[in-house]
Formats: structure tokens, sequence, C-alpha cells
């Protein structure tokens, strides 16, 4: 595996509409799963949710793949949360990243998983396996979510306990965080199950909803399209039958130039 290169390395090839930033911290969570930060360029503007094609130079081609930005807006740095696929194009090199490399960004962020692109509600909940939480590490940082809701659900699903951890360290971070633990206070409930191994919330989110578990856990009332909205990124087959629940329970799906009831995004496409 070559090492990813740094900027000087091939500064003259960095395509237009492109940022070259720098990598500031990485963290490895599990052999599949790590996350890092890097510089947010001067200008650049997203808004919480949305994603971005982030890339590296491999050898001297760029190679790049969507990625939700996993900060808030409002964050100085951008993190992103990222699978480790054995022998992909990127993710092969990504995962070997440090502190001080360079990668790559194309300037235009872009998604569905956005609050425009719901109408008003009391209760948000984020549907989530795998790394499809990364969108919604944005939305809980971000006040934004609890001007406009009351309370926020994150849910996330992964086979085994230890791909959870990024999500408690969320939370974690969160509480000991200056002003978003005041804002957030006890809005944000964190629900995290596992399908693979024993652990005291099992099973697959939309089997959790279907009997109702999910939301007796939650002391929370059934989905009601008047007050519950929904935000879902995960796998394809995950996203069709969590959408097909939030639509037997009457909720509408909308887009950013249609605001409705809930909003779904892929997290990788395969
Ligand atoms: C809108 C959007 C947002 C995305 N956001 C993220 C993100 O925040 N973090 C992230 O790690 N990936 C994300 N992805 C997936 C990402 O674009 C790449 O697919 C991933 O980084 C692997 O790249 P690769 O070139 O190594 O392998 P690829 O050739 O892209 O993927 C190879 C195969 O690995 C599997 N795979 C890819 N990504 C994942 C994943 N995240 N979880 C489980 N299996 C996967 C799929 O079966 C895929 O066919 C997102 C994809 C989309 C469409």
């Amino acid at each position: 595996m070559n090492a990813p290169a740094k900027t000087e390395d091939f500064a003259i090839k960095i395509p237009d509409g492109v940022y070259a930033e720098t990598v500031l911290s990485v963290e490895h969570y599990t052999d599949h799963l790590f996350r890092f930060r890097m510089t947010r360029p001067a200008g650049f503007r997203f808004r919480s949710g949305e994603f971005a094609m982030i890339g590296l130079m491999v050898g001297d081609k760029p190679i790049y793949r969507a990625y939700s930005i996993a900060s808030p807006a409002w964050d100085e740095e951008l993190e992103f949360f990222s699978i480790k696929v054995p022998d992909g194009p990127l993710t092969s090199h990504l995962q070997a990243i440090k502190p001080g490399d360079t990668v790559l960004m194309r300037k235009k962020p872009t998604g569905t998983l956005v609050l425009d692109a719901l109408t008003p509600g009391r209760r948000l909940y984020m549907f989530s396996t795998g790394t499809g939480i990364a969108p919604f590490a944005s939305l809980i940082r971000d006040p934004e979510t609890y001007e406009k809701f009351e309370e926020v659900i994150l849910t996330h699903t992964c086979r085994d306990v230890a791909e959870l951890k990024y999500g408690f360290d969320l939370v974690e971070e969160i509480k000991n965080h200056e002003f978003l633990s005041e804002i957030v206070g006890d809005k944000l409930k964190h629900y995290a199950t596992v399908t693979r191994e024993d652990y005291p919330f099992k099973g697959r989110i939309t089997t959790l909803i279907e009997n109702g578990k999910l939301f007796s856990d939650l002391g929370v009332p059934a989905l009601d399209p008047a007050i519950d909205r929904g935000m879902i990124c995960g796998s394809s087959a995950m996203l069709k039958d969590t959408k097909e629940l939030l639509e037997n329970a009457g909720l509408t799906e909308g887009a950013n130039n249609k605001p409705a009831e809930f909003v779904i995004e892929r997290a990788f496409v395969g």
C-alpha cells in the first residue's frame, strides 16, 4: 500500500474545483471503521447532514467517493466517519492516512438529510445503520436541530457492539461540550442495537419498529405523522424497509424542494 501523498508532492496537479486539506487526527475504532478530522477550507459552506466528494491522489490520479460530513456546520474542522473496505479503491488507501497528510474534497456539498427538507414537527427520528450514522453525527451536534425539535431520537444498528462506539463517543462529547451540553440537555436519546452479538438492545431497527419495542423502550407513542419526522441513512435494503414502515404509519417522503415528513439517503452504493 502506498502512503498517501502530501500536498507538496502533487501541488501542481490538484484539479480545479477541489480543496486540498490537511488531516488533523485519525481514530481507529475497529478493523472496519475509523474517523478522521481535517482542516476546513475557508469559505466552504454546507448544511449539517450534507455529503461531499472526498478523495486521495492514488498514483497520479485522484479517486473520489461520497462522504457525509460528520461534523456540524458551525465546526471549524471537518470530521468524517469511514468504512475500511478491503481492496476498496479509496478506503484501502484512506485508512492509512496520518495527521499532516492531504485529503482532497470537491467544492460542492449536497444531500437530502437536511432540516430544510422536513416540515415542522415535535420529535425527530434519525434511523441509521453502520456508517449511516455519519450525517446524524453532524445533525445531533447542530443547535438548529434542537431549535426545531423538542425530542431527537438517534437509532444506530450495527452487527457488533464494537461498531457502536463512535455513536457513544459522540453522545459523550456532547455531554462534555461547553455550550452544546446546555442546548441539547435531555432532548437527545441514543438507541443503539446490534444484530449479531448479545446486547441489551438486539435486532434490526425495522423489527423493533414493527413490534413496537423501539417505542416501549423509549417510552414514546407509536409513529404519528402529526408529530414525528424521520431521517433514514443505511444500506439500500434498510432504506427500503424503513421507508415502507414510515409510509405505513402515514408519513410521506420529502426532498429539498418539497419538504415533508421524512427523508432518506444511501450510506453507500451496493
Ligand atoms: C451519499 C453517500 C454518502 C456516503 N457517506 C459515507 C460515509 O460517511 N462514510 C463511509 O464510510 N462511506 C460513505 N459512503 C460510501 C463511500 O462513498 C464509499 O463507497 C466508501 O468509502 C468505500 O469506498 P471504496 O472506494 O474503498 O470502495 P467502493 O468501491 O466504493 O465500495 C465497495 C463496496 O463496499 C461496500 N461499502 C462501501 N461503503 C460502505 C459503507 N460505508 N458501509 C458498508 N459497506 C460499504 C459496498 O458493498 C460497495 O459496493 C457514502 C456513499 C454515498 C452514496
